[in-house]
């Protein structure tokens, strides 16, 4: 297992993300992803099923970079940033 990011070199740290059922996908999101923020990890998609025993965030090994790209990327597709 790569402990560094593909894209940006980076050595991944560990954080935190968002559990997440059904997330979005469509639209190249996922193409976007892997190319630009492949280990931004801010969700943990966890299918299409449901339990209120399931944590809602778990620890996972990030790439700063790809946060910052992810959030970049999010914002200036997203509806209400103008
Ligand atoms: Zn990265």
């Amino acid at each position: 297992m790569s402990t560094r990011c593909e894209v940006h070199g980076q050595a991944l740290v560990p954080g935190e993300a968002e559990v997440v059922y059904g997330i979005w996908t469509g639209d190249g999101f996922e193409e976007t992803r892997r190319r630009l923020f492949p280990q931004a990890h801010s969700h943990i998609a966890c299918g299409c099923f449901y339990s209120a025993e399931f944590p809602r965030t778990g620890a996972v090994l990030m790439c700063p970079a790809c946060r910052e790209a992810e959030a970049d990327w999010m914002s200036f597709f997203s509806p209400a940033g103008g």
